[in-house]
């Protein structure tokens, strides 16, 4: 270690890495109650289901115990026929990732380099520009109107270099979403060079009934790539599964492109029996719907804005968003905040159980009447 400049090892990094920053998740409970001293914190932060994995799932993961000494089946097949079988598409269709965030870092790996460019909205998931960044390809960012997606001006933004377009439909953090309409006067504007990944992490919790059948969509537009997951309402975040459906063809080159073994053994398992407990779902969907309905109207009552959401979660709106983060967590009560989403007065709210919810509203109410009726500024 000798004669190295003072910038080492940066100097060596590709220039696409150094722009970027690592993603900043949402504290964990543990985190928060070692740091001020409280117990009981809610992690209302990121996503999760409200209830837990779902038992078939549990149980699959420890039978998988028992294999643990054998390499994982690195295709997946158990679980990409059981997807296949759920969704009505071919096995061939599917291609399975460490999280569907894996599976959106493949797309660019096979699809993004300098000299191309991927389009996303303003607002949009996070990950979109930390892989397109990672990859070293532009990334054409398109202003949002009143938080929603302005697709006009996204089929306006295409450059003849664009490979990618990013859609979270619900997005996170806002949670505004596209209609069947919509999506398909944008891509009768897209060129067949152009594919849009259509990113439906919270499909399972949409509740408008033109939201769009995105698989009878992709017969007409082969150039449509879904991408689903386990991570939400399976409740199965800590195993990391998430999958796309494409074209048969699109999955062959994110097959070249994934790493071998890319889905471990309990979580292949405990992802098939989860897809299989459609009573868990049901019963998820319902609570959230409950949660969502609770949040809204004890939101309403203390008169705090709110971005209409399909998805499990709410971003709500404050004068000032970072003292109320913190005025929270003193209450043990973790948001996220969404500065690195440009969203400086809001703070994303998951939506949880009942008595959640009402330790989240209830500390709001006691921090503004803390502050004599007025919210923290
Ligand atoms: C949570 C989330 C995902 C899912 O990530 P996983 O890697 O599957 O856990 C994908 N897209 C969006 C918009 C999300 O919010």
């Amino acid at each position: 270690m000798a004669k190295e400049g003072w910038d080492w090892p940066y100097s060596l990094a590709n220039a696409g890495i150094l722009g970027l920053r690592p993603y900043q998740p949402g504290k964990s409970s543990a985190v928060v109650e070692k740091e001020l001293g409280i117990r009981g914190a809610v992690k209302m932060a990121s996503n999760e289901s409200l209830l837990g994995a779902p038992r078939g799932a549990r149980r699959a993961y420890l039978r998988a115990l028992k294999e643990l000494r054998r390499y994982p089946d690195s295709e997946g097949w158990v679980l990409r026929e059981a997807l296949a079988a759920h969704w009505r598409v071919a096995a061939e269709q599917i291609t399975l990732g460490n999280g569907s965030n894996e599976v959106l870092e493949l797309l660019g790996r096979v699809f993004l380099a300098p000299g191309s460019s991927a389009l996303y909205a303003r607002h949009a998931f996070i990950v979109y520009p930390l892989l397109v960044q990672g990859c070293g390809a532009q990334e054409v960012v398109v202003p949002t109107r009143s938080w929603e997606y302005d697709l006009e001006a996204m089929a306006a933004a295409l450059r003849a270099d664009t490979r990618l377009v990013f859609l979270a439909n619900p997005n996170n953090p806002t949670g505004s979403w596209i209609t069947e309409e919509q999506l398909r006067g944008f891509l009768d504007r897209v060129p067949a060079q152009v594919l849009v990944v259509l990113d439906e992490a919270y499909l399972e919790y949409v509740r408008d009934p033109r939201y769009p059948d995105s698989l009878a969509l992709m017969k007409e537009h082969p150039n449509l790539v879904l991408t689903r997951t386990f991570s939400k309402i399976y409740g199965l975040a800590g195993l990391r599964v998430g999958y796309a459906i494409s074209t048969p063809a699109v999955a062959e080159l994110l097959q070249r492109a994934r790493a071998p073994f890319n889905v471990n053994t309990p979580a292949l398992e405990a992802a098939a029996a989860a897809l299989e407990d459609t009573r868990h779902v049901a019963r998820v969907q319902a609570l959230t719907r409950a949660g969502m309905e609770q949040l809204q109207e004890g939101l309403a009552a203390l008169s705090l804005p709110w971005i209409p959401s399909q998805g499990n979660f709410l971003s709500v709106e404050f004068p000032s968003a970072r003292s109320m983060y913190q005025a929270l967590l003193r209450r043990g009560v973790i948001l996220r905040p969404l500065e690195v989403y440009e969203m400086p007065h809001h703070l994303r709210v998951t939506v949880g159980l009942p008595r959640e919810n009402r330790r989240f509203l209830r500390a709001l109410a006691a921090i503004r009447q803390e502050q004599g009726g007025a919210w923290p500024r």
